[in-house]
């Protein structure tokens, strides 16, 4: 996609979210649920298939192009931007990349066309930022499959017509990433959990109680869907990110204008240094923060079948660790939503007695901004994952045998 393509497209989706999300935002977080209507018009203009390839129904996008398509959806609502980013992220991402041609079929002109919303079940009571040890477990059942387990915290979970669910096929490595029906039965939605923020979003656990899965419904190897899913959540951290500076510049925004009517001592509060300084620094670290978004989604590589980024360090440049695709994801989220925090943070000081009323937006942009440093995994997490990529990388280069 060429610079003004993109830029073209940035436009839309920012004059979409001005006219059809951010005067809504306020009334959704209050109600706790979004006008279903939303999905209908997002659907129109072919976001729900960013990342679906044009023979299925979808628009093609690179993941540059998606990312700006995602910061403006966030900077107008942050529940519409996550029900889009999983829906395209991780869901159609990990579908587009391995299940088979017949599967794509099938599964891609529904999600591209919002027949279908997609929903990515891998989180579990017991299992969260350690997915290796997921309880929810798929049986054989003769040439089919029958699951059963716990879900929890699943984004548009009670919504969705498609959910890309993973559960243990065998020991404790060995997980199947399987495509199910919540039409299915002995698969129920628990009731919609009571979020600090991202309340308009559809938060829910899900029930399974032997719910039959044909052999077909099952996507690549039986053993691999951990892999698939580890994949698939780089493209969910890095849209995670995008969501995060999007918040980040509603909030910094709102902060600027703000600062412009608010008077004390004589003049506006723009004119001091103190406030100046919050919003230089909210604009320097979500600049950075969108700079490491669009590095990570360029190395995320082609949406293609079989494809991925590379994770590989390129050792060419001599540059360790930060190469690959896995580590530059972690870095964006890390960075990003630690950024969104604190512009909101720092936005709600901006205004003062009125940041903290509900009336005024910025508390629920800190509220948004909060959920970005814990879904598709903690900043902890990201600090590990980061390190564990250096010191692996500047092992085997070592030829140290652990790495
Ligand atoms: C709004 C929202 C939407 C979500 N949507 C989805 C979804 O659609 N699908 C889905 O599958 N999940 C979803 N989740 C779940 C989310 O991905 C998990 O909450 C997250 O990965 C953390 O897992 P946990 O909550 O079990 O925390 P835990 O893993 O129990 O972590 C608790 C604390 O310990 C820290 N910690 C854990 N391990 C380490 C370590 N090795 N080193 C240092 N610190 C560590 C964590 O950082 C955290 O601070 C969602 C969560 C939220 C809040």
């Amino acid at each position: 996609m060429s610079t003004s393509e993109r830029v073209e497209i940035q436009a839309m989706a920012r004059e979409f979210a001005a006219a059809e999300l951010r005067p809504y935002a306020a009334e959704w977080d209050e109600r706790r649920d979004l006008d279903a209507t939303v999905f209908g018009k997002l659907a129109e203009l072919g976001f729900l298939g960013m990342l679906i390839p044009e023979k299925h129904g979808g628009l093609g996008f690179d993941f540059a192009t998606y990312v700006a398509v995602l910061e403006e959806l966030a900077w107008g609502d942050a529940s519409v931007a996550l029900a889009v980013a999983v829906h395209n992220g991780p869901v159609a991402t990990l579908i587009v990349r391995h299940a088979s041609a017949e599967q794509q079929r099938r599964w891609l002109p529904k999600l591209a066309s919002g027949e279908a919303l997609g929903a990515f079940a891998m989180s579990e009571p017991r299992s969260g930022s350690d997915p290796g040890g997921l309880a929810t477990r798929a049986r054989r059942a003769g040439p089919d499959w029958s699951i059963s387990g716990e879900k929890r915290w699943i984004t548009n979970g009670g919504r969705a017509g498609l959910v890309v669910l993973l559960a243990a096929t065998g020991d404790e490595h060995a997980v199947g990433a399987f495509v199910v029906s919540p039409t299915a039965a002995g698969y129920t939605v628990g009731k919609r959990e009571q979020t600090l923020g991202l309340r308009a979003s559809e938060t829910v656990a899900l029930e399974l109680h032997d719910v039959a899965v044909s052999a077909d419904d099952l996507i690549g190897d039986e053993r691999e869907g951990l892999h698939y899913a580890m994949e698939a959540l780089d493209v969910g951290r890095v849209g995670t990110a995008a969501q995060a500076v999007g918040i980040g510049r509603a909030a910094m925004e709102h902060a600027a204008t703000y600062a412009l009517e608010r008077r004390q001592f004589g003049q506006p509060i723009a004119r001091f240094g103190a406030i100046q300084e919050k919003l230089a620094r909210m604009a320097e670290r979500l600049a950075a923060g969108r700079a490491l978004t669009l590095d990570a989604a360029v190395a995320l590589g082609p949406v293609t079948n079989g494809a991925a980024g590379s994770t590989a360090p390129d050792r060419d440049r001599g540059r360790l660790g930060l190469e690959g695709r896995t580590a530059r994801a972690a870095v964006a989220m890390l960075a990003a939503s630690d950024a969104a925090t604190n512009a909101a943070d720092e936005a709600v000081q901006v205004f003062g007695g009125y940041g903290y009323m509900r009336h005024y937006p910025v508390e629920r942009l800190l509220r948004d901004a909060k959920g970005t440093e814990i879904y598709g995994g903690t900043s902890e997490i990201m600090r590990h994952v980061i390190a564990r990529e250096l010191l692996r990388d500047v092992g085997e280069l070592r030829g140290d045998k652990e790495a």
